[in-house]
């Protein structure tokens, strides 16, 4: 039997995807799923979606499966994140020899790879974490690929990674290595976190929109954004979203209003609050998912609270501009934890690089990422060029406009307010947090700085005297 030159442990949704993508690129492949109850078709089922061209070769016994792989060992394992992963880690271990490389494209924690990434180096196994983003049909088509971990480990699985990526426009693959441990699950939880405020603006607003507009009047305004430099894929499957029917009915109208979540979202604004970078579009958007599952009591208190609704209509050029307004913001909040994580955890990381990997095959993919590869390189951020601050200048009037008009109708706008307040702080040059200080002193002795003095200059005053 020939050896494959690669192998996926894990068939379900992604691991089948990339299965297929990695043997339609040519590459032999093998693979493997557990053979649980209910679960025991897994490797038929997809090796009857192979092509007469692929290579593909079924296990259900894993030390059959290992024997089947080239050396050093190359294996892609797709399996949910957490315990689940320490345990066919273990299992596979004593199989495994010098050299061979395990890499995870689940979506673990960024710690939890750091950790797996030293624990295997013990036993002379390289540990790659590869963020994995473009759901299903990107994993079949092109996925955007942020591999972290040994750079000559990542130099041994390039060229199938690199295959299977989607491509930018200059049709360079969607994939990169971005530097040690655990970075590129970080990186794709920081996706994830970008991914979360996209989506809660879009939600935003629809909110403010179907109190004056039928779905597919909406659908019409985001088809006509979609056709500018506000562009993106969510923008897009939003418009399709808006005129799906179900029957007579739309469909969105019958969903409930529960936002689920995987915890990628918490993850980040977790990072965030950990490295000191702020991020509250994100936060505010995984908590806009959490208040949406209190259902019930959404649904008791609304029979007690009887509010005023004043009817006010933004423009759509005002919601335009303030869309565009805030989506300048999330980004730039977004590469900020990058940059922190990458300072925190010594890593060299390249935004302009991450920007570009995500211009296709994940779910951020917008024109406006196409932009930022440009303006983020050489270390730079967006409010290091003129023509942001112009922007978000020029548009703070209908951003405001957006804000009122929420008030005044009732509409939850947190993530649009986040923006507006991050931007507005952001630009000020006195905050009262000389406030803040002087009661940290008061209680706790905390010390501050005085205006004009040095910056190594402490004061403490008692307060009561
Ligand atoms: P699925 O639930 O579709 O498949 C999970 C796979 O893991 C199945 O093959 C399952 O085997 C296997 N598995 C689960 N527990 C164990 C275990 N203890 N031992 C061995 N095998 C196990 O998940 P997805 O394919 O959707 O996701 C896989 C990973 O990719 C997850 O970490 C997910 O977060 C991540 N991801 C998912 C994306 C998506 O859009 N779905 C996008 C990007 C990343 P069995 O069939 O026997 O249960």
């Amino acid at each position: 039997m020939e050896q494959s030159a690669f192998g996926v442990i894990g068939l379900g949704v992604m691991g089948a995807s990339l299965s297929l993508n990695i043997a339609d690129k040519g590459f032999s492949l093998s693979v493997y799923n557990r053979l649980t109850p209910g679960e025991e078709h897994m490797v038929s089922q997809l090796l009857e979606r192979k092509t007469d061209k692929m290579h593909i070769q079924g296990f259900t016994d894993l030390e059959a499966f290992i024997d089947s792989l080239q050396r050093p060992r190359k294996l892609l394992i797709m399996i949910k994140a957490g315990k689940a992963l320490d345990q066919v880690i273990n299992i596979v271990l004593p199989s495994l020899s010098e050299g061979d490389i395990i890499i995870d494209g689940g979506n673990s924690h960024y710690s939890d790879t750091k950790r797996r990434c030293q624990n295997l180096l013990e036993h002379k196994i390289h540990f790659l974490g590869c963020g994995v983003s473009g759901g299903e049909e990107g994993a079949l088509k092109g996925p955007s690929l942020m591999v972290g971990g040994n750079a000559e480990a990542y130099q041994q699985i390039s060229e199938i990674f690199e295959s299977i990526a989607g491509k930018d426009k200059h049709d360079k693959p969607c994939c990169a290595y971005v530097s040690k441990d655990g970075s590129g699950h970080f990186v794709k939880m920081v996706h994830n976190g970008i991914e979360y405020a996209e989506m809660q603006l879009l939600a935003e607003l629809y909110a403010l929109l179907r109190n004056h507009y039928s779905n597919d009047k909406i659908a019409e305004i985001f088809k006509a954004w979609n056709a500018t430099d506000l562009g993106s894929y969510l923008l897009e499957i939003t418009t399709d979203i808006l005129t799906k029917k179900e029957g007579e009915d739309y469909l969105l109208d019958k969903i409930l209003d529960k936002a689920g979540n995987k915890g990628t979202g918490s993850w980040s604004s977790k990072a965030a609050l950990d490295f000191g970078s702020v991020n509250s579009m994100m936060a505010s958007s995984v908590f806009a998912r959490y208040i949406s599952s209190y259902k019930a009591k959404r649904v008791e208190l609304s029979k007690y609270v009887v509010r005023e609704k004043q009817h006010n209509t933004s423009s759509i050029k005002d919601l335009e501009n303030a869309y565009r307004f805030a989506r300048i913001i999330n980004h730039y909040q977004g590469f900020d934890l990058i940059k922190k994580g990458a300072q925190e955890n010594d890593w060299d990381i390249d935004c302009s690089e991450i920007a570009r990997i995500w211009t296709n095959g994940c779910i951020i993919r917008s024109h406006f990422m196409e932009a930022s590869t440009h303006y983020l390189k050489a270390d730079k951020t967006y409010l290091d060029h003129e023509v942001f601050i112009n922007l978000l200048q020029e548009s703070e009037g209908q951003i405001k406009v957006l804000l009122k008009n929420a008030l005044d109708s009732n509409v939850s706008v947190n993530t649009f307010y986040n923006a507006y307040d991050y931007w507005l702080s952001l630009s000020t040059a006195n905050l009262p947090a000389n406030l803040i200080q002087a009661q940290r002193d008061y209680f706790g002795a905390h010390t501050y700085q005085k205006i004009g003095s040095s910056e190594d200059q402490y004061f403490h005053t008692n307060w009561i005297e």
